[in-house]
């Protein structure tokens, strides 16, 4: 069964009577487990949906589909299935104490992997799970390997009872399915034999591998469980040559890099980072793969859409590790607009030094980069650091900051998206007469 959430007003849910609280049983006779039977379910034209509406009333529309006409209505979020590993790096382990819940909830689940590309281990799919993939062909799935070899894997994940990867893998890809894999490297567990056992066995799969991303164990002050070596530069340099062999033989043989390694991989191997070319369509830059080239190319697209904003001078806010890349491409954004940029790097203060990712500043730490500057005429900070609710990860509210600041402050994804909607004196003077 699912719950209806909302319903669009004068949709085709609104004029069956379906109000949000009802109750979604069954379609043509099979069962609702959740959004994917749903989803999957009613592609038919002719449709019999059993429901209960919220005062109680079981009732039965028949229902004729005009193709593709959606119903127009929000379902309840699924119950997410939670993780049976432990892994040593997993980001849930190095959260310190204290945060909002949903923080904490370890999600391992193929469902979401389909639906968000939320990488999942596929450890808790049971054969039933496997048949629901494989009938609403749910491809690409977004994999969690790490290693192929059992005996590495189990250790990675921390979990003995982790099933055979490669065979559950290849099981889907003889049914069709997809999938983009990613292998987060931990010095001595599986960067070197299992590493290059690995990428054979997935090379092996051939089309059913759309991408493999490398990406270097990242730990925060908290990582408790962790007890090996940390990723220096030397390991990230061996990394990325066999990584660039594999991406060498995938563009020989099969016109595809294929597989790549996550920009924090290059930056910590001192390596330029390869151009847009070589993304293609950045499949895995929510992984960080490509995040920086991606940035690099939306700045240079937008320069001439920039205004004049001479004479300003506009703080940005960044994290350690783009540090050493912002420079360039503040002096391209200077050019185009007449304005000054200052570079404002920021510790993560919540998760220590060791984690320089931007995404990852709270607002404690924007607080203090930003909080006792008086000169700036606006300041910019990532986007990403600001959840769905306007929150950071430290639970201060956005609005909240930006109030106590001296100066305008925007969310931003790549300057541009900020700056050519020309924060003006008008903005400078209402915000500061807002004070
Ligand atoms: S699979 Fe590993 S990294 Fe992912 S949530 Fe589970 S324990 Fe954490």
């Amino acid at each position: 069964m699912v719950t209806v959430a909302l319903v669009h007003p004068g949709s085709m849910a609104d004029e069956m009577g379906i109000v949000p609280g009802t109750e979604l049983q069954s379609v043509n006779g099979r069962a609702l487990e959740d959004f994917l039977d749903w989803e999957f379910l009613t592609a038919e034209d002719e449709l019999e949906i059993e429901a209960t509406l919220p005062g109680g009333e079981r009732v039965v529309f028949d229902v004729e589909r005009p193709e593709s006409e959606p119903f127009g209505l929000e379902l309840e979020p699924p119950s997410v299935r939670r993780c049976a590993n432990r892994c040593e790096f997993c980001f849930v382990e190095g959260l310190p104490k204290g945060l909002r819940r949903a923080l904490y909830i370890r999600d391992d689940d193929y469902r979401l992997s389909f639906a968000y590309g939320n990488f999942a281990t596929l450890s808790n799919v049971k054969e039933r799970d496997v048949a629901r993939i494989l009938e609403y062909r749910l491809s690409p799935l977004y994999v969690s390997v790490h290693a192929t070899p059992w005996e590495a894997r189990r250790v990675l994940l921390n979990n003995p009872r982790v099933p055979d990867v490669l065979a559950q893998l290849k099981s889907l890809a003889a049914g069709g399915i997809q999938f983009h894999c990613q292998m987060v490297i931990v010095p001595g567990l599986n960067d070197g034999e299992v590493l290059e056992q690995s990428l054979a066995d997935l090379w092996q799969l051939d089309e059913a591998v759309l991408t493999v991303a490398l990406v270097p164990v990242g730990l925060t002050q908290f990582s408790h469980l962790y007890t090996g070596e940390t990723m220096n530069q030397m390991n990230a340099a061996r990394i990325l040559k066999l990584c660039e062999a594999w991406g060498e033989k995938g563009r020989r043989e099969r016109a595809a890099t294929w597989v790549s390694g996550s920009d924090e991989l290059y930056l910590l191997a001192g390596r330029e980072l390869p151009g847009p070319e070589f993304y293609g369509d950045y499949p895995q830059i929510e992984n960080g793969v490509g995040a920086v080239t991606a940035l690099r190319e939306r700045v240079a697209d937008g320069l001439a859409r920039l205004p004049r904003l001479d004479g300003k001078r506009i703080g940005v806010v960044t994290g350690s590790a783009m540090t050493p890349l912002m420079p360039p491409l503040l002096a391209d954004l200077g050019r185009a607009t007449g304005a000054t940029f200052e570079l404002i790097p920021a510790t993560n203060s919540l998760f220590g030094p060791t984690t320089t990712t931007a995404g990852l500043l709270v607002g404690a730490d924007i607080q203090r980069a930003l909080g006792a500057r008086t000169d700036l005429d606006f300041a910019l900070i990532p986007a990403e650091t600001i959840n769905e609710n306007g929150l950071f990860l430290d639970d201060a509210p956005f609005a909240t900051l930006r109030a106590s600041m001296a100066m305008p402050v925007y969310p931003s994804y790549d300057f541009v998206d900020v700056l050519e909607l020309e924060p003006s004196t008008n903005d400078v003077l209402q915000t500061a007469g807002a004070r």
